[in-house]
């Protein structure tokens, strides 16, 4: 380190005050992450601090500021190289558009450097399996964060109604497949990004492997019919074996604003105990099932016209939502997605449901545990 050119981190604010016996307190605090940490040592390190500029080495500094043993200055520099305090000057990524980021996963992740944190992200590959409106705007804010890698299914086109919530679709997508038009909007995000495309409808006898081979790292489940609970337990089995985490995202209950929840094997329950967790605190819940009509046989759409059609008894059903809903959810359940996928050692494993409640204001939780008296799978 002591030959290194080294700069402090930009998201990094540092007070500095005197004592009487001649020693400073230094607090390092993050402006991302609100942490702070306060050392009490000798007015030099202060000074080396503030002189810190990516030109001149460590040791050219530590040499200005007096005499320093070796062993000294190597256990400043470890303690602010551990603490992510400072970085290497030298140290650039690939493409800078990731640069604030990275300079944020510093803060974040302190198990590894930035750089890796956003070099892991770059690496994965995610499987979603029907891409809807928060499963959409998931795909594109992981898109966003570097993922490069995605294999998207959905056999649906899309339709007039979908321009409420799908963020990704534009009046001349109507009628396109939702996957063919996801994947070009991601491309022109950042054209580096692969995708396999699966025109397909998930079913019972549907071989799983055909999606998902062993180079997948994540599967989101956002696959609400013919019911979630039904596909997820299908999904989630499957990624089981193969130890690759899900993602169960939509479909239970309204869920207008509320995260979805992540299944990491072995670590985590399993989806059956998941399921489980869920049967018991619901036991006086039935599903209700509306009629629902097509909404875009109201609307004809000719030369470029809409006429809207009478119809009478028209009922739209189901629960459907703001956009604001689905991009909240989508939002929610992200941060903890790229916190898993770029290797953050401080994660835990908790399997939790968040939903936000509007009219109170508030957030609720719901924590899945393994059921080890029945699971076979947890209780090993
Ligand atoms: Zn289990």
């Amino acid at each position: 380190m002591i030959d290194k050119k080294l700069k402090l981190q930009d998201t990094l604010d540092i007070y500095i005050s005197e004592q009487k016996d001649g020693k400073v307190i230094i607090t390092f605090s993050r402006m991302t992450t609100r942490e702070r940490k306060e050392i009490v040592t000798q007015p030099f390190v202060a000074k080396f601090l503030a002189s810190l500029d990516g030109e001149r080495t460590a040791g050219e500094i530590l040499k200005g500021l007096g005499d320093f043993s070796k062993e000294q200055a190597s256990i400043l520099l470890n303690f602010l190289k551990d603490e992510h305090f400072i970085y290497e000057a030298h140290e650039a990524p690939e493409d800078p558009r990731y640069l604030r980021q990275i300079a944020y996963f510093e803060d974040m992740i302190l198990s590894h450097s930035g750089m890796e944190s956003q070099r892991l992200l770059q690496q994965k590959h995610i499987a979603i399996i029907g891409c809807g409106a928060v499963t959409g705007a998931m795909v594109e804010i992981l898109a966003r964060a570097g993922v490069e890698k995605f294999t998207l299914v959905d056999a649906k086109k899309v339709r007039y109604s979908d321009l409420v919530r799908h963020l990704f679709c534009r009046l001349d997508d109507i009628g396109k497949y939702k996957i063919d038009i996801l994947s070009d909007y991601l491309k022109r995000i950042n054209n580096r990004i692969k995708t396999a495309l699966f025109y397909d409808e998930l079913n019972p006898n549907t071989d799983l492997n055909k999606y998902i081979g062993t180079d997948v790292d994540l599967v989101i489940n956002g696959c609400d019919e013919p019911y979630l609970g039904h596909t997820s337990l299908k999904i989630g089995r499957f990624l089981q074996t193969k130890n690759i985490a899900l993602y169960v995202m939509g479909g239970f209950d309204a869920h207008l604003m509320s995260s979805g929840e992540l299944i990491i094997p072995p670590k985590t329950p399993c989806i059956d105990c998941c399921q489980q967790t869920f049967q018991k605190a619901l036991t006086d819940w039935k599903p209700t099932y509306t009629q629902v009509e097509k909404p875009e046989q109201l609307v004809e759409y000719n030369n470029h016209n809409y006429t809207i059609n009478k119809m009478n008894h028209f009922d739209i059903g189901g629960s459907g939502g703001l956009s604001v809903m689905s991009l909240f959810s989508a939002n929610l359940s992200c941060m903890r997605i790229i916190q898993f996928l770029a290797g953050d050692d401080r994660l835990d494993y908790k399997t939790e449901r968040y939903e936000y409640l509007i009219n109170k204001g508030i957030m609720t939780s719901f924590e899945m545990v393994k059921q080890r008296a029945f699971c076979k799978v947890c209780n090993e």
